[in-house]
């Protein structure tokens, strides 16, 4: 028997066989992958998992593909920092960064869903990959492709950060820039799908591409020592990703590789486009759709599809969700920069915002272990925090004017 057992309608229950379909026929809940768990189990264990590739595939056993990794076979496994200076300054004694800016190769914690994606449409026959994008999936599709050979489209909203442009057209793929909100841009590409045989990650493959976000996960309950924390902190665009994380977090204890889920997940989004925020926090466990207005451009999504099950997860968990202003982004940005060195994207401004507002509000306590997921480089969204950020300190090429500038005696001392 194989790992994956069908695809399965989240909502009504109906079985399909692992295509490339996203959309239950019978009542048009989205679809997601089964698994044959006791087999999996009978497969797996902590000794298995550490002695596996330096890469989020020491999982494969959990991944929806049948194979190898062909694509993106050195994504994820990416640092957990334990944040000691953020902790501190924030009043809890055991903060972790997952640090997917470091991901590879593209920065954003992308590079995992779309390794899982592209091996899987590889598996199921597809040349042409596509995706609708806020920015860092496009530039992970059209990475990904290039390596693998694979011709791609990559649809991105016209008003995207200039790095993440750039971070299309260097791989040369059919960069198409629509004039629009991702929103736009997502209904368009639901629309091309239908008429062309491509395998588009979001779209069609969105129920494989999904399951790579599980691997933040497993990851960092390994890094953590096999133990599941008590709280997460998650960015959301769509809202999959922090989906993901906790059926991550009950796949491991299903499969016994830890004994109990304490772990609470808090989601967080920017008060420019929170949609699924909003409804938590008055009590709804549906959404409704926005016209996103933010920096945080990564995620910008009105109408979250995953948005309800985000809902879901964080209700079933205990956890929280909250929304900061765009000045609290920059100012999260500074923050992670200036006590822990790791230079973040928008989103990673949100979410340490948000973690700032959860504990403040009580939600979590100084003694709780917690862990902040870092999802994208800040190189890509300079945009953000140009004006935020002062100006290098100009002299002119003479010791004399270094000493004068800085205010030192001849033998050194003081700071400027
Ligand atoms: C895409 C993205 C997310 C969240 O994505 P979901 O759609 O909620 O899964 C978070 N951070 C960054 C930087 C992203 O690019």
């Amino acid at each position: 028997m194989a790992k994956m057992k069908s695809l399965v309608c989240r909502e009504c229950g109906k079985e399909y066989p692992t295509k490339a379909i996203h959309v239950c026929e019978m009542c048009f809940g989205p679809l997601e992958v089964k698994y044959n768990y006791e087999e999996i189990k009978a497969n797996i264990s902590r000794k298995k998992i550490e002695e596996g590739p330096r890469s989020m595939w020491r999982y494969a056993d959990l991944l929806p593909v049948e194979g190898q990794a062909t694509v993106g076979p050195h994504a994820g496994l990416t640092p957990m920092v334990r944040a000691k200076n953020l902790g501190a300054y924030l009043g809890l004694d055991e903060l972790y960064i997952k640090n997917d800016t470091v991901n590879h190769p593209t920065l954003s914690f992308k590079d995992r869903v779309v390794a899982v994606a592209l091996t899987r449409a590889r598996e199921l026959g597809y040349e042409t990959v596509a995706c609708a994008s806020t920015g860092n999936l496009a530039n992970s599709v059209a990475a990904h492709a290039a390596a693998a050979g694979m011709r791609s489209y990559v649809f991105i909203p016209a008003d995207l950060e200039a790095a993440k442009v750039l971070g299309n057209l260097i791989y040369k793929p059919n960069v198409v820039e629509v004039e629009g909100n991702y929103d736009d841009v997502n209904r368009l590409c639901s629309e091309i799908a239908g008429e062309h045989q491509w395998a588009f990650v979001n779209i069609n493959i969105r129920p494989y591409y999904a399951e790579g976000s599980k691997t933040l996960a497993f990851e960092m309950v390994e890094q953590l020592g096999w133990r599941a924390p008590d709280h997460v902190v998650a960015p959301m665009a769509s809202g999959s990703l922090l989906t993901k994380i906790w059926k991550g977090l009950n796949e491991m204890k299903k499969l016994g590789l830890i004994n109990a889920v304490p772990t609470k997940v808090n989601g967080a989004q920017a008060e420019g486009c929170s949609p699924i925020a909003t409804a938590y926090k008055q009590g709804r466990d549906f959404f409704k759709p926005v016209k996103p207005k933010t920096i945080a451009k990564s995620l910008a999504i009105g109408n979250p599809a995953d948005g309800y099950y985000a809902l879901k997860a964080t209700g079933e968990s205990g956890g929280a969700m909250d929304a900061v202003s765009d000045d609290d982004v920059v100012e999260g940005i500074k923050l992670l920069a200036q006590t822990e060195g790791i230079f973040a994207e928008t989103a990673g401004g949100v979410t340490i915002g948000v973690l700032q507002k959860l504990v403040k509000q009580g939600a979590i306590k100084r003694q709780d272990v917690t862990v902040a997921y870092i999802t994208g480089h800040g190189l890509k969204t300079q945009e953000a925090v140009i004006d935020a950020v002062g100006r290098p300190t100009r002299i002119q090429p003479s010791l004399v004017s270094f000493q004068n500038t800085f205010k030192m005696g001849k033998n050194g001392g003081g700071d400027a």
